[in-house]
């Protein structure tokens, strides 16, 4: 190995503390930013079906809400600030299984009856 290499590599420091708080300064904005955008608690839940929207429903209004849909029923149920589908005439039922959301941006989608819940929170609500 040639020698100036090797002075090259001692002569370098070690990461330096400043080097270290703007990383960590870094790390922490983006968390919390990713927080903000994303871990939003919503303010109301809209309702799609067909790509039409339909109607939205505040989260903060315990209820359950039936619709007739292409393969027949539909319920979903709001409580608590969240929302969940308790009963759907589909096949594949994955509007069933994936529970509650509550988050601003998250949604649950039943594709054989093309309905949509999408969770919006607030600052959306001017439109
Ligand atoms: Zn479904």
């Amino acid at each position: 190995m040639n020698i100036d290499k090797i002075n090259i590599v001692k002569n370098s420091k070690p990461i330096k503390i400043w080097d270290l708080s703007i990383l960590i300064f870094v790390v922490t904005v983006s968390v919390v930013a990713f927080f903000l955008l994303f871990n939003q608690k919503g303010a109301v839940v809209q309702l799609w079906i067909d790509g039409k929207y339909i109607s939205d429903y505040n989260l903060n209004h315990t209820q359950s809400i039936e619709l007739d849909v292409h393969l027949g029923h539909m319920c979903f149920s709001i409580s608590d600030g969240k929302v969940f589908v308790v009963h759907a005439d589909c096949d594949d039922q994955i509007c069933v299984r994936m529970g509650e959301i509550d988050k601003v941006n998250q949604t649950i989608v039943c594709s054989p009856n093309n309905v949509i819940l999408r969770i919006v929170g607030e600052s959306d609500l001017d439109f």
